[in-house]
């Protein structure tokens, strides 16, 4: 009879049973899946190391995908089973799509992960010279910790369109023998009014003035001969004077390269792992896609940082009309699609931090090495702009990674009412789309040198895999 259940010898029994279990993801692996890990963060950090913006990032993946078989994407073409295209959206974002066997109407399967990550921009008319030292003058881009800046080797990165319409790419500061540039910061010994402003503005964003000269012209009565001295060096390596910079993106981003992180190299350090770690899995998994049952849509974004507004983000019009365009091939509306279509929106969580106990609530936070995150809802402050992914829809997820052998964690983004965050999840579900928040947890989100740990990388690669093809 059921009279011994209550004993002590059944508890372990029913805990297995019925409690959840959590396990380091290092635990559960075999050796040759860690083996296989590790082999597969070799090249995650190599596509860190060359895609440090989101135009270099696009650069990439159209280049990867053309060698992987696909071809630029032409609107209402009748697409058949096996067909993979690609479209460039500016330059800065991409979708790549693989055709699957089932009628288009069935719905797509979407990855979406974003290829811009926070730095500083350089403003419009950002030469100048003070004192002696000539600078360039930066806002910043996305939600950074602007104390965290100065004193960081930084690379440049962008272009600048001339007077004639014709366009100069500048990457400077990655290339051993390159210079660098910096933001200079106070020293101890003269900062005591500095350490009472709050931290908020210990370095304020007009002070992000990124140093790039000293030495002026030898001609001495010429006034700004560190600026002048400056533009003829530039105007000798890129052809430009200063009213190219008008129109111009120059970003400057750390210059230094991933690395592996502690004595058991578990974990990768880099600069701009939001969210190039999803973007980089999620391209993987598409790119080696082979005879699909659904069509795969993989969407690589810009503007997530600033808010997905403008032309190349994802609250723009270019995926819905991607999809309508794609649909129209095979005498589908697009909208009957994305009715049918799921989303996997990825994008890093917070990884709790143990440094930082406080603001996490621990059975509701990613930890690393916990595997893939699957986040349900974001928003803040009452779920404030989030989609909220339905349990029906958490449930299938669900259902696909465990028979698919990923492994998975859920997480929020920190104590209800201390934070919060949003994703492009939001504006995908708004189009009628299944939407849920997956991705790879972080710790020093947004700082320039941010921490993954292998795992979770490969956990994310393996989730994408699994969706895109069941
Ligand atoms: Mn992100
Ligand atoms: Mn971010």
């Amino acid at each position: 009879m059921a009279k011994n259940d209550n004993t002590k010898s059944n508890a372990k029994e029913l805990k297995e049973k019925l409690f959840m279990q959590k396990k380091n993801a290092a635990l559960i692996m075999s050796d040759s899946d860690l083996k296989a890990c590790d082999k597969f963060c070799e090249g995650y950090k190599d596509f860190l190391d060359r895609c440090k913006t989101e135009r270099e990032a696009t650069a990439f993946i159209k280049k990867q995908a053309e060698s992987s078989g696909f071809v630029p994407f032409e609107k209402r073409k009748a697409h058949k089973a096996g067909d993979k295209v690609y479209y460039v959206n500016r330059e800065k974002s991409v979708i790549l799509a693989v055709i699957g066997k089932e009628p288009i109407e069935n719905g797509v399967n979407i990855v979406a992960a974003h290829i811009d990550s926070p730095r500083l921009d350089m403003k419009q008319n950002p030469l100048y010279e003070k004192d002696d030292i000539g600078y360039f003058k930066t806002h910043y881009y996305g939600g950074i910790k602007k104390y965290q800046w100065p004193t960081v080797p930084l690379s440049l990165h962008g272009v600048i369109v001339k007077a004639d319409g014709t366009k100069v790419a500048v990457n400077l500061g990655e290339d051993e023998n390159d210079p660098v540039f910096c933001v200079s910061d106070l020293l101890p010994h003269l900062a005591s009014s500095q350490y009472k402003r709050p931290a908020t503005e210990l370095i304020k964003g007009e002070e992000l003035n990124i140093i790039i000269g000293s030495r002026p012209f030898r001609e001495d009565d010429a006034s700004e001969a560190v600026k002048l001295n400056l533009m003829l060096a530039l105007n000798e390596k890129y052809g430009i004077v200063e009213a190219d910079f008008l129109s111009a993106e120059l970003e400057a981003v750390p210059a230094f390269k991933a690395k592996d992180v502690g004595f058991d190299r578990s974990l990768v350090g880099a600069y701009g792992q939001d969210d190039r770690v999803c973007a980089y899995t999620e391209l993987m998994a598409v790119l080696e896609a082979k005879s699909l049952n659904r069509t795969a849509v993989a969407i690589l974004t810009d503007k997530e940082e600033t808010g997905s507004d403008g032309n190349t983000g994802l609250r723009s019009a270019y995926l819905k009309y991607f999809i309508a365009d794609l649909a129209a091939g095979f005498g589908v509306r697009g909208r009957d699609v994305l009715a049918k279509s799921r989303c996997l929106s990825a994008d890093v969580n917070a990884a709790y931090d143990p440094t930082f106990p406080d603001v996490f609530e621990k059975n509701n936070s990613a930890v690393l090495n916990g595997g893939v995150c699957v986040t349900k809802y974001t928003g803040s402050r009452g779920k404030s702009g989030t989609s909220d992914a339905s349990a029906e829809f958490v449930g299938e997820i669900r259902a696909l990674l465990d028979k698919q052998g990923v492994i998975w964690q859920t997480g929020e983004l920190g104590k209800v009412d201390i934070g919060g965050g949003g994703t492009v999840a939001a504006y995908i579900a708004n189009l009628d789309v299944d939407t849920i928040d997956v991705g790879v947890p972080v710790l020093s989100m947004h700082a320039p040198f941010e921490i993954t740990a292998k795992t979770d990388i490969y956990a994310a690669y393996k989730a994408f895999e699994a969706f895109v093809n069941n």
